[in-house]
């Protein structure tokens, strides 16, 4: 029922919500619709406000195998309101359709959701209804803009990191997000990365541009005024965005946003979308707003069933690698799996040659075709180094399981002949120099090597 004119849910969603009713009305559906919600909270704001996450799915509070998460990010800005509202909007209409609306009932048996309608609860309390730009309530209550907060890749941000931006950081480190979308208000245009260019307003190209581009377009060309590119005529006359999408950095640049951060520190594809040209419209204009964008909201979200999908699995006992990585050939952004070895990846329709590696493995290569539909399955099965022959005349394996003295005898011998050592290290996937420091990513995968050669006498906690 939720976006049809006259109806009683419609009385309901003009009261413009104050933090309290955000709370209860998220709190009602976590109790009305217990199947698929579960209500969560990420944090708390500087003034104490819980950063509340709606989840849902149809198993909630659990990643199901191979199953992608997505997750929309509201009201960042304090004053910019329309993301909460629309969010709002969204979770109510999934919990009300599920069961009965295929569309709904689709997304939400394989898509894990998650919808944060503010993270920045301190500013919205000071914000006003009616404030067309002004920035009163913008910055949290510590006066940080959070949307300028995070690490960046060009410019380093000497602010605070604010306890807001920290429990978001966290969030995204420990959930396997695929994609997202962050929620702004004052233009109507979907901004993808990357958003900073070292200070200089240009087009600035990320890897992966062309599924960025798809991913943006996915949304603006559901809302017609956004998709005609001229959003804000009164206050920006001159203002065009072609298809109602732009590079970030070529509209103005954004240090320590947080789409350019999710993008190169986590798997998560982030975009940033400015949802009406009002940040703070009047109560009664929600319906017409949620009419706009309802469509738009939810054909962004089946993108994260786009490109490819799959599991990295280690050939001797089939158990999912975690931390593998998934490298596409001529796009320089690798992915990594997530904790059971399963991964997405984003891609637009083509031909590709993707690699599945990691530390003590054999890489494997395939050549995938994806289209414009379903996410294609690709598993990679990978055998452990040590499990082949290292070459024609000494042949090693190092497996704890069959470790009798004479065994263990040849191996050392082996190793230790001419080419024994040499042989093992060139066979090895990643370049593994005998003498320098690990990083932190180094060392993780150094120790998952020792321990899935040593399985019977070390054990990996984490
Ligand atoms: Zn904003």
């Amino acid at each position: 029922l939720a976006g049809l004119p006259g109806t009683s849910l419609h009385k309901l969603q003009i009261i413009q919500n104050s933090a309290a009713r955000v709370l209860s009305r998220t709190r009602k559906y976590s109790t009305e619709y217990r199947e698929i919600t579960r209500l969560y909270s990420v944090g708390k704001s500087v003034e104490k406000r819980e950063l509340y996450v709606m989840e849902i799915s149809d198993k909630p509070g659990i990643h199901e195998l191979g199953e992608p998460e997505f997750k929309y990010i509201g009201n960042m800005h304090g004053n910019e309101v329309l993301g909460r509202e629309l969010l709002l909007n969204l979770i109510e209409y999934l919990c009300k359709n599920y069961g009965t609306d295929l569309e709904a009932t689709t997304l939400v048996n394989n898509t894990r959701i998650h919808i944060m309608p503010s993270m920045n609860p301190d500013g919205y309390e000071i914000s006003t209804e009616g404030d067309k730009s002004s920035v009163i309530g913008r910055n949290n209550s510590n006066n940080f803009d959070l949307n300028r907060n995070f690490p960046d890749q060009f410019v380093n941000i000497t602010d605070p990191r604010q306890p807001e931006t920290i429990a978001v950081m966290n969030w995204m480190n420990e959930n396997p997000f695929v994609l997202s979308a962050n929620l702004h208000g004052g233009s109507l245009v979907v901004n993808y990365p990357y958003d900073d260019a070292e200070g200089i307003t240009l087009y600035s190209k990320c890897p992966d541009d062309a599924i960025f581009r798809q991913l943006a377009i996915s949304f603006s060309k559901e809302n017609k005024q956004m998709y005609g590119g001229h959003p804000c005529t009164d206050m920006y006359p001159n203002e065009y965005f072609s298809q109602g999408i732009t590079n970030g950095a070529q509209w103005y640049t954004v240090p320590g946003g947080m789409q350019d951060w999710s993008y190169l520190h986590t798997n998560c594809f982030e975009v940033t979308i400015e949802l009406g040209c009002f940040k703070f419209p009047l109560a009664e204009d929600l319906p017409k707003y949620w009419k706009q964008n309802k469509r738009s909201l939810l054909q962004f979200m089946k993108q994260v069933h786009k490109g490819v999908k799959g599991f990295v699995l280690d050939g001797s006992n089939r158990k999912g690698i975690f931390n593998a990585t998934i490298t596409v050939a001529d796009v320089n952004h690798p992915i990594k799996s997530a904790k059971d070895g399963d991964y997405w990846r984003l891609l637009v329709p083509g031909v590709y040659k993707i690699t599945a590696s990691a530390r003590g493995y054999l890489p494997m290569t395939k050549n995938v075709t994806v289209k414009d539909r379903q996410a294609v399955e690709v598993n990679f099965t990978l055998s452990r180094v040590t499990d082949y022959k290292i070459n024609s005349h000494v042949e090693v394996s190092i497996n704890s399981s069959a470790g009798s003295e004479e065994e263990f005898n040849k191996l050392v011998k082996n190793l230790s002949s001419k080419e024994g050592l040499n042989n093992l290290i060139l066979s090895s996937p990643i370049n593994l120099n005998l003498y320098r420091y690990h990083d932190y990513k180094d060392l993780s995968e150094v120790l998952r090597g020792l321990h899935n050669n040593y399985p019977g006498i070390t054990k990996l906690r984490r």
